[in-house]
């Protein structure tokens, strides 16, 4: 298909050169042309001048050699078309080259949107097998009860569950790849936006009963709002997540004149090295067998964590080690210009 489309925009590039080269020749051919009929005319009568009527020279065709012309016109026939050959074969190579400099970054959207497609119908299909597969098992069962019933509901809403934080977190997504669509830069307190984030976490924390510890320095800041607000909140969400119940966690902030920072550090189960060039990507989630963790999740989290960080021309890592903990550190500029 990318060949395909490569290999028309070549054949288009190459139409159009052809074009303009042929043009061009034709013109060249022309000028060249009519110079040589006067170049032929202005020896004449330099002759006609020079020799009266009556001499030798006059009566002599060989002066205004019509094959002399006819050979010119032939060489210079031949030299264009010399000339063009090279012309459409450089700019072939080149055409090929350009177009498929024009279409990689056309060819890695599509894959990106099919790699998507294909993660999220993936993800969607797992909960929705797992529900029809359990309904069906119970209409077969003669003997269910009731209280097989409860039970049944209250794993299917398990399930619905996890579809509805699918479709919220696709949903989250999609907004934040849009490049310059809903952003509403303003000037905000990075204080106040962290403690309505933790808000938001306390009822996950103390339900494992982990503090989450403060050390914050008020920083105004240009930035969205909603979307920083959003992006501590799923830092410290994976942080709750993935520590055991007991476990303290500490988010801090610093600034420079131009800069702030805030981290997020916590004292769960880590990453190993393997997993922590990935753990940005789309879709990736630790391997659960490794790090021990049954956290709910898609591994969308920290890609959309990302992409906030990347709209406000900010840098996001990550310094873990596994089985000791993870501290996520964002920095951004304090004016997004
Ligand atoms: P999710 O948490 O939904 O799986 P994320 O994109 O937020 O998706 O995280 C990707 C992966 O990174 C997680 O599956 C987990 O393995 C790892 N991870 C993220 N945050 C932490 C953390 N604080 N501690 C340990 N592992 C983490």
């Amino acid at each position: 298909m990318f060949e395909k489309t490569r290999l028309k925009l070549t054949a288009w590039y190459l139409l159009i050169i052809m074009l303009i080269s042929f043009t061009f020749s034709a013109v060249i051919f022309n000028v060249q042309m009519v110079e040589v009929e006067r170049f032929a005319r202005a020896q004449r009568t330099r002759f006609e001048r020079q020799y009266r009527p009556d001499t030798f020279f006059v009566s002599q065709p060989f002066l205004i050699d019509p094959d002399l012309v006819a050979e010119t016109q032939k060489h210079l026939l031949s030299n264009l078309l010399i000339i063009n050959s090279i012309i459409i074969i450089i700019s072939g190579g080149f055409g090929y080259f350009l177009a498929g400099k024009t279409l990689r970054p056309i060819k890695e959207m599509v894959d990106d949107q099919d790699r998507f497609i294909s993660d999220s119908s993936h993800e969607l299909k797992t909960p929705l097998t797992s529900l029809k597969s359990a309904m069906e098992v119970a209409l077969m069962d003669k003997t269910f009860t009731l209280v097989d019933a409860k039970k049944l509901i209250k794993e299917n809403i398990a399930d619905v569950d996890r579809l509805h934080y699918l479709s919220e977190s696709l949903i989250n997504l999609s907004r934040n790849k849009e490049q310059n669509g809903n952003s509403i830069f303003e000037n905000i307190s990075l204080s106040i936006v962290i403690e309505s984030a933790i808000k938001k976490i306390l009822p996950q924390a103390n339900n494992k009963k982990i503090v989450i510890k403060k050390s914050l320095v008020n920083t105004d800041f240009c930035g969205d709002k909603e979307k920083i607000e959003n992006l501590i909140t799923i830092l410290l969400e994976n942080a709750v997540k993935y520590s055991s119940s007991n476990k303290t966690i500490l988010i801090k902030t610093a600034k420079t004149n131009k800069t702030l920072s805030f981290s997020v550090t916590d004292h769960g189960q880590g990453i190993s090295k393997k997993d922590l060039p990935f753990i940005f990507d789309r879709f990736y989630r630790a391997d659960p067998s490794r790090s021990r963790s049954k956290a709910p999740g898609f591994g969308l989290g920290l890609s959309i964590a990302k992409m906030i960080v990347e709209k406000h021309h900010g840098e996001i890592g990550v310094k873990s080690r596994l089985g000791h903990g993870s501290m996520f550190i964002v920095t951004l500029p304090r004016n997004v210009s």
